[in-house]
């Protein structure tokens, strides 16, 4: 970190906040310039936090160094890939598709979606069984039932399976039966939950809090890092702006941005971010043009009869329609799909 002081800082306040960072064990280095004096501090910054300098008179400004986010930063590590089952997101040229519908409703519908999606070309089935709905009366989600519908999804078309969780308590059951655990939008600052689900041997494919900037996206990722799970997955999943065109505005600007600041593997879900059926085949298009290392699509066989989100769900024609399309995307950026 960098301590810049006032520009009429006293050499008595200039010691004090020497001395202060002396005192705390840490390096300082001064550089006299023509009116300031700049402060370089060396060794963990975490210690200033027991004894901050930033409010010391003298001090104009603190110039961090580091990043906040240790364990998700592209300085620790190189890109990297995370297993759903047998299939890697991230970290090598192939984009994934993950699809199925918003909520599993029977045995026959998730297996007829899985199937379905499989032919097109998707690689994982995701589908909710524990579902955060903005009303209580709406459908909540088959919850142990759901699982076991997906579980068997899986075994007959052997497709890995994603599905929410809403509530640490419901972790080792959820365990029992997916491939990886999802964290939702309005979970996403949840740091309990977080923390939990960091302690899982699941990998995690956590959403973009529709209020959140990039930064405190990735610091809640850190985590569920920091407790030592690192298969997190990113997902772009649309953020609350003025425009009511779409349910919310997909930010395919935090695709390339997620893939400067840190190593983990960036997913769009342009279902939930656009709300309208028409608009997700150009939006995943484009998606996959920002460099999106798989994209959630989700799909559902009768629309008009789903239990949620069917307005935004692809129709099988549809999306078997799209799926060469986003092929020749990927291969124009030199990716498989
Ligand atoms: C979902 O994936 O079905 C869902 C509810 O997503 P989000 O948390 O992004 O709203
Ligand atoms: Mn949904």
């Amino acid at each position: 970190m960098i301590v810049i002081t006032q520009p009429n800082a006293t050499e008595v306040q200039i010691n004090r906040i020497v001395a202060r960072v002396r005192e705390l064990g840490l390096d300082a280095q001064i550089s006299r310039g023509a009116s300031r004096v700049i402060i370089g501090v060396i060794g963990p910054e975490a210690l200033l936090r027991e004894k901050p300098i930033a409010t010391m008179p003298g001090v104009e400004a603190i110039v961090p160094v580091l990043k906040p986010y240790r364990l998700a930063s592209l300085d620790s590590r190189a890109p990297s890939s995370v297993a759903v089952g047998h299939v890697r997101v991230g970290g090598n040229e192939e984009v994934v598709l993950i699809s199925g519908p918003c909520s599993v409703e029977s045995t026959e519908q998730i297996l007829s979606i899985a199937k379905i999606v499989k032919n097109a070309g998707a690689k994982i089935l995701r589908g909710g069984a524990f579902k955060p709905r903005t009303s209580p009366y709406s459908f909540q989600g088959l919850r142990e039932e759901g699982l076991r519908f997906l579980a068997e999804a899986r075994a007959e078309t052997g497709l890995p399976v994603i599905t929410e969780i809403m509530d640490a308590r419901d972790l080792p059951v959820i365990e029992r039966y997916a491939d990886c655990l999802q964290i939702g939008t309005r979970n996403m600052q949840n740091f309990s939950l977080l923390k939990e689900i960091g302690r899982s041997r699941l990998p995690v494919l956590l959403k973009r809090g529709f209020s959140a900037t990039l930064n405190e996206f990735i610091m809640s990722a850190e985590y569920i890092l920091n407790e030592g799970n690192m298969n997190v997955l990113l997902c772009e999943r649309g953020i609350r702006t003025f425009e009511t065109a779409t349910r919310y505005t997909l930010d395919l600007s935090a695709v390339p941005l997620l893939k400067a600041k840190t190593h983990l593997p960036v997913i769009v879900d342009p279902t939930h971010a656009l709300g309208v059926r028409e608009l997700v085949p150009q939006m995943s298009l484009a998606a996959v043009a920002a460099g999106a290392d798989a994209l959630m699509i989700e799909v559902h066989d009768s629309p008009e009869l789903a239990k949620s989100d069917g307005d935004q769900a692809l129709t099988p024609d549809i999306f078997a329609d799209l799926v060469p399309r986003l092929r020749a995307v990927a291969a124009a950026i030199g990716r498989a799909l």
